[in-house]
């Protein structure tokens, strides 16, 4: 069965799904979205997701033509439609077709649109052996200019910090902001650990606000960790026991290297170990249950 894709309100085959060029997410990445994953007919802490959402169209005076618990139904009905137990979820609500200029007041209405597929980021081996990263150039984009918990768009800036890691031999960024701390990756939050210590960068910092990062401190706290939000550097990183990025197309995988600097013995830690372990025997109860038991 082809791929079934949701377009306000109707059903397309993924060959037909489509939308205008006039379209100002496509001219101008103007629109916002969410990433959710599936895993054995649950999708995993959907309300977060839409919230977050709705919180990031707020931002950017976008208005999401359904309420949230509608919504809710369209992602669940598109997650049945096409079989999905185990899957990907990506939600879009554009601005809509509009004229060339960049006025969004010229878009009357956008377009909400939710594909389910399958994904794979990382080659598999690499949540075996875990990560290298390269620290890049671009920096994320201060919160003056696109508060970096607005899902938006325009990934523009993690793109580029994509691009120096490929250039660099690596598949994940380490980025920075412009004082030197340590924000976030391209699609990933990150952690560090040293002497069973967990830090994240705070979201003030311009870090998008993970709804992984959020279990994953929810799970680190259960189990009685000490976990903070707070800035730090490189050297913290080089310096740390344990190293890794959480997301939801990455999950949480271990990194293993940073601008060439081993992290701890250079394989994944006991503490991560405990923490992935954790956060997956969650995922399949922890979100709305697609399909009736
Ligand atoms: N940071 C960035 C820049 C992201 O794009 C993402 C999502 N892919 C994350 C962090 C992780 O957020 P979440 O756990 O909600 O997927």
């Amino acid at each position: 069965m082809a791929l079934q894709v949701y377009i306000d309100g109707d059903y397309y085959s993924k060959d037909d799904a489509k939308i205008s060029v006039f379209d100002h997410t496509l001219l101008y990445g103007d629109g916002v979205f969410e990433g959710i994953r599936v895993y054995e007919g649950c999708i995993f802490r959907l309300r977060q997701h839409l919230e977050r959402l709705y919180s990031s169209a707020r931002y950017i005076m976008l208005t999401i033509s359904i309420p949230l618990e509608e919504l809710t139904e369209v992602v669940a009905e598109t997650v049945r439609r096409n079989e999905i137990r185990d899957g990907y979820i990506r939600l879009v609500v554009t601005r809509g077709e509009g004229t060339l200029g960049l006025s969004p007041w010229h878009c009357p209405k956008g377009s909400i649109i939710c594909i389910a597929d399958s994904i794979s980021l990382y080659p598999a081996e690499t949540y075996e052996k875990g990560l290298h990263l390269v620290t890049v150039p671009t920096m994320r984009n201060r919160n003056e200019s696109l508060n970096a918990r607005v899902k938006s768009c325009n990934y523009l800036n993690n793109i580029l910090a994509k691009i120096e890691a490929h250039n660099a031999g690596c598949i994940e960024a380490l980025m920075l902001d412009h004082n030197g701390y340590v924000v976030e990756c391209t699609g990933d939050n990150i952690f560090i650990i040293k002497n069973a210590r967990i830090r994240t960068p705070p979201t003030y910092l311009g870090v998008l606000e993970g709804i992984t990062r959020d279990c994953i401190i929810e799970i680190a706290r259960k189990k009685k960790y000490a976990v903070s939000e707070e800035p730090f550097t490189r050297f913290d990183v080089f310096d740390a026991d344990e190293v890794f990025l959480t997301g939801t197309a990455a999950e949480a995988i271990p990194v293993v290297e940073v601008d060439k600097r081993m992290i701890g013995d250079g394989r994944p830690g006991r503490i991560t170990k405990e923490l992935i372990a954790a956060f997956r025997e969650r995922t399949t109860k922890d979100g709305h249950q697609v399909y009736p038991s």
